[in-house]
Order: structure tokens, then sequence, then C-alpha cells
């Protein structure tokens, strides 16, 4: 699947914390193990009750927007072509207390509703300084 902001958009650089939801395929939310808060994006320590211990869990892949707006401005040189696009707040399912941003990017910009229920989809990218292959998380309105 080509990138919604272009394949030559900047990627995230890759850490411990961040790798999980940024190449697995798959909603990776970061829980404490001692009690129970999702916490996202990862930290080193659980911002509840200070624990470092942590854990990944997949989540079910979808959630809702809680905020939506629409770019007209390109914001970088190389999104000059690609605006008007919408970004979104997803509150993710099975997180609670825990959103992600991103792209609706079956919706025409400015028609993504809050309240819309929304699945994740995962844009392939390799990053060309490592060679690692990137599944970012984008989403698609249902
Ligand atoms: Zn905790």
């Amino acid at each position: 699947m080509a990138r919604h902001l272009g394949d030559d958009y900047l990627l995230p650089v890759l850490d411990p914390d961040n790798t999980p939801w940024f190449t697995s395929g798959r909603l990776q939310v970061q829980f404490c193990s001692d009690c129970n808060a999702a916490q996202h994006p990862p930290e080193d320590v659980c911002v509840s009750c200070r624990s470092t211990h942590l854990e990944f869990r997949e989540m079910p892949g979808e959630g809702t927007v809680e905020s939506a707006v629409a770019v007209h401005f390109p914001v970088h040189p190389l999104l000059k072509d690609r605006v008007p696009y919408n970004v979104a707040v997803i509150s993710i399912d099975g997180a609670p207390g825990c959103n992600a941003i991103g792209n609706v990017t079956n919706k025409g910009a400015g028609d993504v509703e809050i309240g819309q229920r929304v699945r994740a989809i995962f844009e392939e990218a390799t990053d060309p300084n490592t060679g690692e292959k990137l599944l970012i998380p984008n989403w698609v309105a249902i």
C-alpha cells in the first residue's frame, strides 16, 4: 500500500519503545504489568504508578474519532501536492485513555466527523538509511 502522504514523506525514527507500534502491523499499546494502565505513546515508566514493568498488548484495531481537522497548508515541502488531507485524534479501542494521531484516508478533506468509527490500516515503508521495514498505522472510516 502506498503511503497516504507520499512515499518520500518523513519516516519515524525507531527506538525500543516505538518499534512495536511502527513495525508489527498491529496496534500494539503499552500497558503497565503492575497497575494495568494503558499509555500511548509508550514511555520508559508507567505514568500512573512509575513502575518499569511494561508490556505491549495487541488491540482489536479499531477506534473512534475524538477530533479531526482538514489540513490545507503544506507544513512541509514534501506535502505540497498532498493537501488537503485529514488529521484525526483516534481513541483506541481496548486502551482506555489512549489516543493516536493519524490520517483518515478514505474520506474527503473535512468529511471526518467526531464519533466516526475507524479501522487501522498499515502503510508499508522501508527506511532508506537503515533498511528497516515499517508498517505505519493509519486509519479508514468504517
Ligand atoms: Zn502502572
